[in-house]
């Protein structure tokens, strides 16, 4: 079949819930896409900051055939050493102390209000506790995620969605004060907004937003979903302030493809909170999920991923400032390490798909925002190749 044929038979069959570009991918190595007719595509989307790690990594592809030999699946009734070990990794890159695997972002989400509710609800047994969660913010599209996700037009179909959360403005404190009640029992955010356009968390936002939760016994949840594993240069935003959340989320990049979230908790949520029979999956955390954990982690450390995410992510951050300087329609770079955002004064939608023509795979994130999040293993060179291609379609 053609490509167009493919697309027919794609429209025919699937949901329509997205309009997507005009291409059938088909295999990938490196940094690269090759799409069915073999014409090859520079990555800066990697599936939305999942394939961190480049694709078709012999490592990472022969650890999963090796559990998936071995055991792809069994229960959470039973123990199993791939979601041991990943655990156990886990709690190491991210200084929390529990771990409960999803099979997604949005299910990490559903995972972390619902440990925050139990927490409140242990301390004064009611049923009526609120949220805090951020305009722009994005979460997810399951119901609960939907609810604290902080644009109107993906919920609006979907009222009522799960009720007493308030919405704040991000790295505006004074915006949170005002949405704090004695019911407030925990206040939610990207530590980098992703698809609401790229906005890291202020420093200072963060700490004060800290102090307030210490202060009120409130918890903090940062979603990492998407800025999380090294993306911003460190293995979890967060780091870089030193601060810590009582709840985070991971997903995006923790498989790199192998469909994984978590959400994580410090010990004292998790000796307050969730217990046998309050949350769980009937897949999540299975050996061949956990084995894509480990192998991530392992080859992270191996290739230096993160050192890599630093040196490259600062030469992309002046890339794009010089670009942002360079033409007047581009307004500013905003974002950390190798998650950035390039904003201009008009709707991108042309450029991206000029881009695709050309060989180059872009995102948005919002109207007005290019949007890169490429394999965290790519080389200043793709950074030059990639500006070469987006050049030529301002
Ligand atoms: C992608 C994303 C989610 C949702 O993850 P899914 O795996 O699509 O359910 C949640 N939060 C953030 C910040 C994300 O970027």
């Amino acid at each position: 079949m053609s490509m167009q044929q493919y697309i027919e038979e794609a429209e025919k069959a699937l949901l329509h819930t997205y309009n997507r570009y005009q291409v059938v991918l088909d295999r990938g190595d490196g940094v690269y896409l090759y799409d069915i007719d073999g014409k090859r595509y520079l990555d800066f989307c990697a599936g939305i900051a999942v394939f961190a790690l480049g694709y078709n990594n012999k490592k990472y592809n022969d650890a999963l055939k090796a559990q998936i030999d071995k055991l792809i699946h069994t229960s959470n009734y039973y123990y199993n050493v791939p979601a041991i070990e990943a655990a156990g990794k886990l709690k190491k890159v991210s200084g929390m102390d529990r771990v409960f695997f999803t099979n997604s972002g949005a299910e990490a989400v559903e995972g972390a209000i619902k440990a925050a509710r139990k927490y409140a609800y242990l301390k004064d047994g009611a049923t009526d506790h609120e949220i805090i969660a951020m305009e722009h913010s994005f979460h997810g599209r399951t119901m609960g995620a939907l609810s604290v996700t902080g644009n109107p037009k993906y919920r609006e179909a979907f009222e009522p969605g799960i009720g007493n959360i308030r919405f704040a403005e991000m790295n505006d404190f004074d915006s949170v004060m005002r949405q704090v009640t004695d019911k407030t029992c925990a206040i939610l955010f990207e530590t980098v907004q992703g698809e609401g356009g790229i906005y890291p968390a202020r420093e200072e936002f963060l700490k004060r937003v800290r102090a307030l939760c210490n202060e009120r016994d409130i918890l903090l949840i940062l979603d990492e979903i998407q800025c999380g594993m090294g993306r911003s240069g460190f293995m979890y935003a967060w780091q870089k302030y030193g601060v810590k959340p009582d709840i985070m989320t991971t997903a995006k990049a923790l498989g790199c493809g192998v469909p994984v979230g978590a959400f994580l908790m410090t010990e004292k949520v998790g000796t307050h909170s969730l217990v046998s029979g309050d949350h769980g999956s009937t897949y999540g955390g299975n050996p061949l999920a956990g084995a894509a954990v480990n192998a991530v982690f392992d080859l992270y450390e191996e290739n230096h991923v993160l050192e890599n995410v630093n040196r490259v992510g600062a030469y992309l951050e002046e890339t794009l400032d010089a670009l942002a300087q360079k033409y007047e329609f581009i307004v500013e770079r905003r974002g950390l390490g190798l998650m950035q955002g390039l904003v201009f004064d008009r709707p991108v939608g042309g450029v991206i798909t000029k881009a695709l023509d050309r060989g180059l795979i872009l995102i948005n994130a919002g109207a007005n925002i290019i949007r890169f999040v490429p394999p965290l293993v790519i080389s200043r060179e793709n950074v030059d190749e990639m500006v070469e291609i987006l050049e030529s379609c301002l």
